[in-house]
């Protein structure tokens, strides 16, 4: 360590500046801790099917040695199959946060260099996922950032119209939908109207779907600039394996194809994934379990005091009652629940809790109940 370098580059000089200011992405912890309930990433509480992890385990032999399929090409004619549409309808990639990644490549201009600001611009509204800023801030791409109505649901077209910062021009929007954070649900004709509105690249981001009412895709096969983000990590318990994709139109999928990685879907997450198609109806019943926990859940909550949002996903947004969501968060953990509190201004009175199993949701409740009995009584 106290040897001179053997040359005098300055690692800093070498990196891109804007790169200095960056803020990376804060990932869920994913902490080792025996015994610990894990309601902090919204990870699905049951496991793949039983034929996936056949699947897997099948796979698991001296073929490892070979590349897999560069197109992802049996995974991506199930999942045409499945929406109706063509293969060539389909972008596999490495996680929906890949695809996400690409997209902003592919369809947006870094401000330096933009013949005009408009092609420049990443979109989204707040709160929404927090992997959008980071995208547009390692491109180089200006922000434009609006809020949400109070209660999470969507300003109307007209509204945004009249306020003047939401941009109809601008490169590429992101819209998660249902919300996360918040866990709304947004209807298909909302998200239509938005979509007809803008002129540049509109993502729904459907990571949490399953879990809705209703969905978007057809938005994706109707309109020429809409892309639909889907992953196989929430609803079908397989964030280890990294699979997510989009479904659009034929030449937006080909743009993304020619920017991504040869070999972007690993071997294995191909097998899983389309082993996961064979047997939805496994996941279907685990959806059910899910909403049904979600539901009672929010009911227990609230009679403790909690303000529970209405939720779409596989996650509740809930304001804690008799100390702050920050102490909660500890509190809970001090008896090994792990939930996730965020401190942007719009959502940090809530928590976000992962639904889980009903044996973890209980857990939840009966630990809940004890901190707020632990409350000092009030003067
Ligand atoms: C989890 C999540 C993703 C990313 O999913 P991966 O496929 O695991 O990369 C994308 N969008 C939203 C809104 C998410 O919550």
């Amino acid at each position: 360590m106290s040897k001179r370098p053997a040359t005098n580059h300055k690692p800093l000089s070498l990196i891109r500046p804007h790169l200095g200011e960056l803020h990376a992405y804060v990932p869920g912890e994913q902490p080792q801790i025996k015994g610990l309930i894990k309601l902090n990433t919204n990870e699905n509480p049951y496991p793949p099917s039983p034929k996936v992890l056949a699947a897997v385990q099948a796979s698991v032999d001296g073929r490892l040695r070979l590349y897999p399929n560069p197109t992802a090409q049996a995974l991506r004619e199930q999942l045409a199959t499945l929406h109706g549409c063509r293969p060539e309808n389909i972008l596999v990639g490495n996680g929906s946060d890949e695809v996400l990644a690409l997209a902003t490549r592919a369809f947006v201009e870094p401000k330096r260099g933009a013949s005009s600001l408009k092609r420049a611009t990443v979109q989204y509204f707040t709160p929404s996922y927090s992997l959008y800023p980071v995208l547009a801030d390692i491109h180089g791409a200006l922000k434009n950032v609006v809020a949400l109505n109070p209660d999470f649901t969507l300003p109307h077209v007209a509204e945004l119209k009249r306020s003047r910062a939401w941009d109809f021009q601008a490169a590429l929007t992101f819209v998660t939908t249902p919300n996360a954070p918040s866990g709304r649900g947004y209807a298909t004709a909302e998200l239509e109207t938005l979509c007809r509105a803008q002129k540049g690249v509109v993502i729904l981001d459907e990571a949490y779907v399953d879990f809705a009412e209703e969905n978007a895709l057809a938005l994706a096969l109707k309109y020429p600039h809409v892309l639909v983000a889907r992953t196989f990590s929430k609803a079908y318990s397989l964030c280890f394996q990294r699979v997510g994709y989009f479904v659009g139109h034929a030449d937006l999928i080909a743009a993304l194809d020619k920017i991504r990685d040869s070999y972007n879907v690993n071997g294995l997450g191909q097998i899983a994934a389309v082993a996961t198609l064979d047997d939805l109806k496994y996941y279907r019943a685990n959806f059910q379990k899910i909403i049904a926990t979600r539901e009672k859940l929010s009911r227990e909550l609230t009679a403790l005091g909690f303000r529970v949002l209405p939720s779409q996903t596989n996650f509740i947004l809930a304001r804690p009652p008799a100390f702050p969501a920050e102490a909660w968060l500890q509190k809970l953990r001090d008896q090994k629940i792990l939930v996730r509190w965020f401190s942007t201004p719009t959502v940090r009175e809530f928590l976000r809790i992962t639904i889980g199993t009903p044996a973890e949701a209980t857990a939840l409740v009966t630990a809940a109940r004890k901190i707020c009995a632990s409350r000092p009584p009030a003067e």
